[in-house]
């Protein structure tokens, strides 16, 4: 019989959102987590799932029953023929990542941290950039997962479509995600340029840089019009990757992060501090090759609060020259840098935030400078009545204010992923307060 833990505390990467549930399990195989829901369903116990627990929001919290999956996390197959890989849904995409290499294979594409779960990736609608890419969920082949009954299912393009386009984006709501298998390409290399622009350059040459650049996305400095421009592209160029601890550490990090708690008590210093980074580190070209995954991913440093909503593409222009428009009205608000902007191909999954729709995700930070929380309140407000005045639809994992009415709206197949989820968990076993809301 499988044993739970007590007085397990969960904390979420950013330690912005954690719960005390009340039993703690690492299952090692299918039938101890069948034994696990049978026990939840006699004692009508909420069950949650977690992967790398990296979300910002409080998606992962439960107090009721927690599962990781961290000892469930073998490579099950690699079919080299058809580039697909099937694996146990704990293995984190870092272990993947080095895998697949050996195997001359890769993912085509990545968010910024692979110290995350595929199944928790697809729980989210993670995205990266890259208009013809769309978000990650896109590149599973085939999942199986395990029901509240404790019936296994499989979907796939063939096997159960309607299931497939559901649980591609699944909010941790279907049930226990327990494989996945994901399409791969042959392994390749990216030559990653990094130039320093302006918002209106960027913004008047949008379509030019789309074209120029296979992952595209730029950074923009709010309270200044500097921007930064990331072209990652395909080459067969040798690697060469000169990281450089004074830049990255002392001053990327160190000295950033002391200016920044400085400006918690002078709030107007902010824009020089963003000029100033600008000049320090982004206002000279640099480039670097190295292997997909090691461009694809970067090193998150700062604990921060984020806010990241897509919206159609053609949209973007208006509304971050909006957002711009609103913070020099308001010069009291202070907004950190980045704004970073990534792109995404429309898709079929019903509940991605892409779903039928090119778009662009506007994504925006506060950090918290050794730990202490700057003031956002005005700055999210605004940027959320901009970002629903252009059609938006929020990040899953991320912050925001929607509730089941604002997401009625906002997703044309939203009912057909509710009467899924009913048909699966007719009694809730998987809900917690964050999907209550998204719900009810
Ligand atoms: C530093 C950092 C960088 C990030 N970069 C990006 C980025 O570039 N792009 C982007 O879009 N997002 C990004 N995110 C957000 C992150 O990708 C998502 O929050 C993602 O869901 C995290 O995966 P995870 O494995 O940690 O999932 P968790 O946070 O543990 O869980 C996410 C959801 O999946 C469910 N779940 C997990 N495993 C299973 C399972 N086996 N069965 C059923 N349900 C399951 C959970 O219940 C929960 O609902 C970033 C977050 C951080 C902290």
């Amino acid at each position: 019989m499988v044993q739970g833990r007590e007085g397990y505390r969960f904390k979420n990467w950013a330690t912005t959102f954690g719960s005390y549930p009340e039993l703690y399990f690492e299952p090692t195989s299918v039938e101890e987590i069948r034994e696990i829901l049978d026990l939840a369903r006699q004692r009508s116990k909420k069950v949650k799932v977690i992967g790398g627990g990296h979300s910002p929001s409080d998606i992962a919290c439960t107090d009721g029953y927690m599962i990781q999956l961290n000892k469930m996390n073998r490579i099950l197959k690699i079919d080299k023929e058809k580039r697909q890989v099937t694996f146990e849904a704990g293995l984190l995409l870092t272990q993947l990542n080095e895998e697949l290499f050996r195997h001359g294979l890769a993912l085509t594409n990545l968010g910024a941290v692979s110290d995350v779960t595929a199944a928790g990736i697809i729980g989210t609608g993670t995205h990266n950039t890259g208009i013809q890419h769309g978000i990650l969920g896109t590149q599973v082949v085939a999942l199986t997962f395990m029901t509240a009954s404790g019936e296994i299912m499989e979907c796939a393009d063939t096997v159960n479509k309607e299931l497939f386009q559901a649980a591609r984006l699944h909010l941790g709501s279907l049930g226990v995600i327990l494989t996945v298998t994901l399409q791969c390409e042959t392994a390749f290399r990216l030559h990653e340029q990094i130039f320093p622009s302006t918002l209106k350059e960027v913004l008047d040459n949008l379509d030019s840089h789309l074209k120029k650049s296979e992952y595209f996305r730029f950074l923009w400095f709010p309270h200044t019009e500097n921007a930064s421009v990331i072209y990652q592209d395909r080459t067969d160029k040798p690697i060469s990757d000169t990281s450089n601890w004074f830049w990255d550490y002392a001053v990327g990090y160190y000295l950033l992060e002391f200016l920044l708690w400085i400006s918690t008590f002078l709030p107007r210093l902010v824009p020089c501090i963003h000029r100033f980074f600008f000049w320090l580190l982004y206002s000279s070209k640099m480039e670097r090759v190295n292997c997909s995954h090691k461009i694809f991913n970067y090193e998150c440093r700062f604990k921060q609060y984020v806010q990241d909503w897509a919206i159609p593409i053609g949209k973007m222009r208006e509304a971050i020259l909006e957002l711009k428009a609103w913070l020099e009205e308001n010069p009291k608000v202070v907004a950190h840098f980045p704004v970073e902007v990534r792109f995404a191909r429309s898709d079929d999954i019903l509940l991605s935030p892409c779903y039928q729709k090119d778009s662009c995700y506007m994504n925006i930070i506060m950090y918290r400078p050794y730990g202490k929380d700057v003031p956002r309140e005005r700055y999210w407000l605004a940027y959320e009545d901009i970002m629903r005045k252009y059609e938006g639809r929020p990040h899953w994992a991320k912050a925001h204010a929607c509730t089941n009415r604002d997401f009625q709206k906002m997703y044309p197949s939203f009912q057909k992923f509710c009467s899924i989820r009913e048909e699966l968990d007719p009694t809730g076993m998987f809900l917690n307060t964050y999907l209550e809301k998204v719900f009810y």
